[in-house]
């Protein structure tokens, strides 16, 4: 893929994300590898449903801001992501309601923040780790990601949003779009004693799909 093409890609993602009310107003931010090693980032105070190709953050492969605006404030989200895991091509994070609203319930999993309801959400996102909350702009967020030693692909930032690196942008954005539907099925589902997938099925998903779940 060109640079061309991946700029034109996040803005697709992004927007395509806003228009189905996934994140809201100026709320989240996404970026992606480039072939050279360098990043694009969508800039600071900038709508989901309005990116610009042209005026996205361009870094380099040193962390140096070559081009476009000022990238968003939360870019020690996803510093920690690219740092802590090779694999990681994109990394995108979102204001989503219903994953912000398990989020503040009594008595959500820490470890594994998401009920296993679904196959999809298991083997596109593994275990997803409930960080507790910070104030915006807090170096402490990035280094509670950090402190999770790339073990993680996705985490929860209590009270405030998701954070998914893939390996790709289409791969972020699909694992966050599973996070955010899981957590609306737990909200949908809860108080109904439904019926989750058993122990069992998980083990089975993570064997079959080598899903990293530690
Ligand atoms: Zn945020």
């Amino acid at each position: 893929m060109t640079e061309t093409q991946l700029r034109e890609q996040i803005c697709l993602l992004a927007k395509s994300m806003f228009d189905r009310g996934l994140t809201g107003g100026s709320t989240g931010n996404i970026s992606a590898r480039t072939e050279d090693g360098g990043l694009l980032v969508s800039p600071t105070g900038t709508s989901f449903g309005r990116l610009d190709p042209a005026r996205l953050s361009r870094f380099d492969a040193d962390g140096a801001l070559i081009d476009g605006d000022a990238p968003t404030k939360e870019m020690p989200l996803h510093s920690a992501f690219y740092d802590t895991r090779s694999s990681a091509g994109a990394v995108v994070h979102l204001h989503a309601c219903h994953s912000v609203a398990w989020s503040m319930m009594p008595d959500a999993d820490e470890d594994n923040f998401l009920p296993p309801l679904t196959p999809y959400a298991i083997m596109k996102l593994g275990k997803v780790k409930l960080l507790p909350f910070f104030l915006p702009g807090d170096p402490a967020m990035g280094e509670a990601v950090r402190g999770l030693a790339g073990k993680r692909s996705a985490v929860m930032l209590a009270n405030h949003g998701p954070v998914v690196a893939g390996k790709d942008v289409e791969a972020a954005c699909n694992a966050i779009e599973e996070l955010e539907d899981t957590a609306r099925l737990a909200m949908l589902m809860r108080g109904y004693d439904a019926r989750a997938l058993s122990p069992e099925q998980v083990q089975n998903l993570v064997a079959k799909f080598d899903v990293e779940w530690d």
